[in-house]
């Protein structure tokens, strides 16, 4: 089911930076869908099974990103980078409009405390609509 988000109203104010915070400094699983997994095999010029040994970890049935064990950082980040950008997962594409996130405008205001990309004022328009396809697609 779409979201309503009454309080967002038109639309939010988001354009990304590039600082990569979103990507490192805390600790969070990326999940990986299994045609992801073969999209960024692909993009990375790897087979299969050597990018899911060098960049991924099974929690339970499912396939995350590894991460640094003490900095948090995705292994696909360089240089505060992400270097598979055309090929990342959804998880990432869709970010920061996860359900969580714009679930209220504290919440959204919360991220905004790490995600430089929110209200700053060089910050497009969203409109309500993009995000609730962003939330839709993320699930
Ligand atoms: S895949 Fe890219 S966008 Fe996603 S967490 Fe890793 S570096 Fe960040
Ligand atoms: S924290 Fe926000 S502005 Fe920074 S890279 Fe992530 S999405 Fe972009």
């Amino acid at each position: 089911m779409v979201e309503k988000l009454a309080w967002v109203k038109g639309g939010l104010f988001f354009s990304c930076t590039g600082c990569g915070k979103c990507c490192t400094g805390f600790p969070g699983y990326v999940w990986l869908e299994a045609d992801e997994i073969e999209k960024l095999a692909s993009y990375l010029q790897m087979d299969k099974e050597s990018f899911l040994k060098k960049y991924t970890r099974t929690v339970g049935d499912r396939i995350s990103l590894k991460e640094h064990p003490s900095t948090f950082a995705c292994p696909l980040l360089k240089d505060k980078v992400c270097t598979v950008h055309e090929a990342k997962p959804k998880q990432c594409r869709t970010f920061p409009f996860w359900k969580e996130n714009v679930a209220s405008e504290k919440a959204w205001l919360e991220t905004a405390s790490f995600c430089e990309g929110i209200n700053h004022k060089e910050a497009a328009f969203v409109p309500l609509t993009e995000i609730q396809k962003n939330v839709k697609e993320k699930g």
